[in-house]
């Protein structure tokens, strides 16, 4: 008998469909020698702010996810003991940012069932230092956060959102359709090769709509420079390649597609795990009312015998991951901020039960039924 094999993503099958596009688009960088920043970077721009719906010159190219974050918190003048408020289950890159420029990141704890930072939590949070909010759409849903912006605004607090891993992810408000990322003073998305929108090596994207940041952004990634060689403050050297803004173009292209298909794929799992019975083992992602998740990751929790299930699922060829398995909180990096364990209970217990399958592109309704038998089997013989 032949076993799938079938990784946590993979990235050829969706390349497969694109490879002539992307390969002309390359071409022309090559001939035109061209490599950092330019009209390509500007065209990838315009074109991001059409998909979103943001005003020109909204978007601001920059070379990493980590980057737009701290892009984003620099423009907004944090000092030393500034508290950024945000969640302890994310990845790493999230609090990182707000460290690295000496501000102290405050977490609150998450919702159980979208994994989302919870918003009272977070608001309970506010102390007369905060100077933002950054939550994330984890996974590729998005943060219901319209709900506190005005509160946030009046108290003078703003609002950063990690949309790293939910670029086109939606959110139906009143028949009104808010966009990952341009809710908030400024929206961050990464460009790295496994998310949505994923180039051919780093890159990222700051979006604010307020023509004055969008300014400062487009200074701070090039050394705080708005005439060359004339620096009006000090930036970091954060350029979007050519290359990555011309194949991010082509792909661009394709995303409401793709995400529509992992959308399937999603869809599908939840059915299958319906009809397997599995619910007293297995929870599915929730999708809050009115978001259009776009499955960055399909994330289930395991409610006993996680790691055993997943060293079963890898022996029958099956990938599958731990996002996240240690809570910010608690990394030996952020000791100094004095947390200790039991403090976010729902973060604590998400480490020790989540599990991603695979989701994405090109992915068959047969690997699918086979992992959730392999699944079934496990809990149920
Ligand atoms: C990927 C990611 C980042 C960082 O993006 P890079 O492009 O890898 O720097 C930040 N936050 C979240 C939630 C991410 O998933």
């Amino acid at each position: 008998m032949n076993q799938l094999t079938v990784p946590i993503l993979d990235l050829k099958r969706s390349f497969s469909e694109i490879k002539p596009e992307i390969f002309s688009a390359i071409e022309r960088i090559f001939d035109a020698q061209s490599f950092i920043l330019g009209q390509e970077v500007k065209t990838f721009e315009a074109h991001c702010e059409s998909y979103l719906d943001v005003p020109e010159g909204s978007c601001v190219g920059c070379a990493s996810g980590t980057d737009a974050l701290l892009l984003a918190l620099m423009s907004l003048d944090l000092k030393p003991g500034d508290e950024v408020i945000t969640t302890p289950f994310t990845f790493f890159a999230t609090a990182g940012a707000i460290a690295r420029l000496g501000a102290t990141p405050v977490f609150a704890d998450v919702d159980p069932a979208t994994y989302n930072i919870d918003l009272p939590s977070a608001m309970a949070k506010i102390t007369p230092k905060t100077r933002a909010f950054l939550p994330v759409h984890l996974f590729g849903q998005m943060c219901p956060i319209e709900g506190v912006i005005d509160e946030l605004h009046g108290r003078g607090i703003a609002v950063i959102e990690d949309s790293a891993q939910a670029f086109g992810a939606t959110r139906n408000v009143d028949g009104k359709i808010l966009r990952a990322g341009t809710v908030g003073d400024v929206g961050c998305y990464s460009f790295f090769p496994t998310k949505n929108l994923g180039g051919c090596g780093d890159g990222g994207m700051a979006v604010t709509c307020d023509k004055d940041r969008a300014e400062r952004l487009r200074r701070l990634r090039v050394h705080g420079s708005g005439t060359t060689y004339y620096h009006d403050e000090v930036g970091i050297n954060s350029r979007l390649d050519a290359i990555q803004a011309a194949i991010l173009d082509v792909k661009l292209r394709h995303l409401e597609a793709w995400n529509e298909e992992r959308r399937k794929v999603a869809e599908h799992y939840r059915l299958l795990f319906k009809a397997a019975g599995l619910h007293d083992y297995i929870t599915p992602p929730a999708e809050l009312d009115g978001n259009r998740h776009i499955y960055h990751q399909y994330v289930v929790r395991v409610h006993e015998r996680r790691d055993e299930l997943m060293s079963c699922l890898e022996e029958r060829g099956f990938s599958v991951r731990v996002y996240y398995p240690l809570s910010l909180h608690l990394q030996p990096c952020f000791r100094y901020l004095g947390y200790k364990a039991g403090d976010f209970p729902v973060s604590e217990q998400l480490t020790r039960e989540v599990m991603a399958l695979p989701v994405y592109p090109g992915l068959t309704e047969n690997e699918q039924e086979e992992l959730v038998r392999h699944i079934k089997n496990f809990f149920r013989g």
